[in-house]
């Protein structure tokens, strides 16, 4: 008897307790194979094409497909052996072949299109033409209707640029890995706390060294910036992380200029004028235009914010002896000054929240604000001891909407950060409610000995930050998967998720879940008094950094990269590519200098490991993390003004927002819930203050 592989077994909870890396091999090869072949029959399909046979039938697959792929992406997340990162890896160029030719199979795409065009897709309405439009719009996007030479070029092009963004990551990967430092006086440390201080040790000692180890990961060149009283060890910290990859043996200049040309030919051959128009065109904000006009806006609202936290820090600067702020003191005197003006760590904070209370905290925060209930259940089917397994209903109606599993802990197998993913997207079907199956992941500290786990405040925002991306899938009412919770815009799918870090910020909430996790005692109203002064403290600097690289990313998309392709008019050549590489170099510095305390600051700009441009998927986009802000905290007043447990007013926002997806042009989803388009007040109240306030 043959065992079915357990990827492929189909029942709504996945059996990860079964899934084992010799799995994979078959599994997403057997998957693939039956996609392919449902592609391949509904592309040849000469009856007449309608939405269940044709549209439909192709979102059926692609949402087995990815179903089927998800709980080995996702193992690979939290499970990384060596052998089943083999197994994935012999099976990942077969996956991303498949997801790259889909949109260019002609006779699927004639199929489409028949459809498109037929009669009864003229009278189509609400979430089906939307979703036929989009489909369409997909298609073209990647470049279907292009003829045959533009299509070759494009794909060449595409191929081009994955690779260069692949490298351009391995490069800032091994600069980081390339570099270290060992102090061998302790007295070079003064000032670093003791946690990191210890693990320096702990790895010098590794590498058979006899000191500190000091290296560019994040982890390791933090705790020196902002802590490390010794300016010259800042300084040589500092510099080498920002000069990363400027020359050398990991040089990405040369790349930079590459990735920019290369991004504009492609926007140029599907007919737009710019790489942003491009990008933006099925974002909320729709053109580069009015990107950089979102920022520029912002800019000049920010500008005296700026210029007073600029004030506070030359101050604090003349109080500790420094006549002048160098790029390697900002950390170190923000951090000191905060102290010095608020006596709070961040470390004051976590015995008041423990990871059991802060989570039941935030289950009963969405049940009286929203009206889901959470359960959790034992279940047997999990990929390790730590997971537990919960499941959403409707309050009032008992239906269930979803189940989700949460990993908070740190593994040697398991990636670092916190984050939410989608298993199956559920909603309406005409058979009932589908639920819905997500999981949450985090990397918090561990209970250890007589403690539980304890988080800072940041790591209580991220619970409920990531909750919220859960609820906006495991809520979702939308009748095509496709467009259904969190498949929408980039620059609107971190509403629902930072609209819930909104309250932990609120006496009310943190009441049900802040107590000392010995005495327990609530947080005390004075330590809830300096975390609410100490909110807004350098919001201004924090913001014009975001605004900085907003700016300078679309800059470079916009007016760089087309000048670029113009300089180079057909020529290419190793003298042309370096010297353009520098062209970018300093038009970085000279657009970042608008933001900056002095020239230094900007010269020492970190293009040249920008991952977030260069190699994921941010490019020309950075200006969304700032975007969502304004409409979480512009969302937030109503619930501010209304009650913050308003059931009525959640009602109002499931109905409106968390269930509906990408069903309707999310302006318009917007305007439906607060009654008029955005407004950055909020966000600048949230963020700044004003002027004269502490
Ligand atoms: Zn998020």
């Amino acid at each position: 008897m043959t065992k079915i592989n357990p990827l492929l077994a189909g029942d709504f909870r996945i059996p990860f307790d079964k899934i084992e890396a010799k799995h994979v091999k078959p599994g997403v090869e057997q998957a693939l194979r039956e996609a392919q072949a449902d592609i391949d029959e509904l592309s040849v399909d000469t009856s007449r094409p309608t939405w269940d046979n044709a549209i439909a039938a192709l979102d059926r697959t692609v949402e087995r497909l990815g179903e089927r792929i998800t709980p080995v992406t996702h193992l690979m997340s939290v499970s990384e052996t060596p052998e089943l990162r083999e197994a994935y890896n012999a099976v990942l160029p077969a996956i991303t072949a498949f997801w790259s030719r889909l949109p260019l199979n002609e006779a699927l795409w004639q199929r489409v299109k028949a459809y498109a065009q037929s009669d009864e897709a003229a009278g189509l309405q609400g979430i089906r033409r939307r979703h036929l439009d989009k489909t369409v719009r997909d298609f073209e996007r990647a470049g279907a209707d292009l003829p045959a030479e533009a299509k070759g070029r494009l794909e060449q092009v595409r191929i081009e640029l994955a690779q260069l963004q692949q490298s351009f990551s391995e490069n800032v990967l091994d600069a980081t890995a390339a570099f270290e430092l060992i102090v061998k006086d302790e007295k070079r440390l003064a000032g670093v706390p003791e946690a990191p201080k210890h693990r320096a040790r702990a790895r010098a000692k590794e590498r058979g060294k006899k000191g500190w180890l000091l290296t560019l990961d994040y982890p390791s060149v933090e705790p020196i910036l902002k802590h490390c009283r010794d300016r010259e060890l800042r300084q040589e910290i500092f510099v080498a992380f920002a000069t990363r990859c400027r020359d050398g043996d990991f040089d990405n200049r040369v790349t930079l200029a590459r990735i920019l040309r290369l991004r504009d030919e492609s926007a140029e051959i599907l007919g737009y004028d710019d790489f942003p128009d491009y990008t933006l065109e099925d974002r909320m904000v729709g053109s580069g235009a009015r990107a950089v006009a979102f920022e520029a806006d912002l800019v000049a609202r920010t500008a005296p914010f700026w210029e007073r936290d600029v004030a506070d820090l030359r101050e604090h600067a003349s109080t500790l002896g420094l006549s002048k702020i160098e790029p390697w003191d900002a950390a170190y005197l923000i951090d000191d000054l905060r102290r010095t003006r608020y006596q709070l760590d961040d470390e004051d904070l976590r015995p008041y929240f423990p990871l059991t209370h802060v989570l039941n905290g935030l289950f009963e925060v969405v049940r009286r604000t929203f009206g889901f209930r959470i359960e959790e259940r034992e279940i047997a089917e999990l990929w390790h001891e730590d997971v537990r397994y919960f499941e959403i209903f409707d309050d009032d109606s008992g239906e269930m909407l979803g189940g989700f599993y949460s990993d908070w802990f740190p593994r040697v197998e398991k990636r670092e950060g916190a984050w939410m993913n989608n298993f199956r997207t559920g909603g309406p079907r005409p058979e009932g409610f589908a639920p819905h199956l997500g999981v949450i992941c985090g990397n918090f500290t561990p209970p250890s000995g007589d403690h539980p786990a304890l988080l800072t405040h940041r790591e209580v925002e991220t619970t409920f930050h990531e909750f919220g991306h859960l609820l906006h899938h495991c809520t979702s009412r939308v009748e095509v998967p496709a467009r259904a919770g969190i498949n929408v815009a980039w620059d609107w799918v971190e509403l629902p998720s930072q609209l819930m870090e909104n309250w932990t910020w609120e006496r009310e909430a943190l009441d049900l879940f802040a107590r000392h996790y010995e005495t327990g005692e609530l947080l005390p109203d004075e330590l809830f008094k300096r975390m609410i002064a100490a909110r807004r403290f350098m919001g201004g600097w924090a913001q014009m950094r975001q605004l900085s690289l907003g700016t300078v990313d679309l800059a470079l998309h916009g007016e760089l990269a087309p000048k670029l392709r113009k300089e180079v008019n057909g020529q290419h050549g190793p003298d042309l590519d370096s010297s353009q590489g520098d062209e970018v170099m300093r038009f970085g510095e000279k657009r970042f200098a608008p933001f900056a305390l002095d020239p230094r600051f900007a010269h020492l700009h970190m293009l040249t490991s920008f991952n977030h441009l260069f190699a994921g998927g941010y490019a020309a986009a950075y200006y969304s993390y700032l975007w969502s802000e304004v409409l979480d905290a512009d969302v937030f007043t109503r619930f501010k003004r209304e009650g913050i447990f308003n059931r009525e007013t959640g009602a109002a926002y499931v109905e409106a927002i968390l269930s509906r997806g990408d069903s309707e042009d999310p302006d318009d989803l917007f305007v439906e819930f607060m009654g008029r388009a955005p407004d950055p007040e909020a966000l600048l109240a949230r963020n700044l203050g004003t002027i004269g306030e502490a």
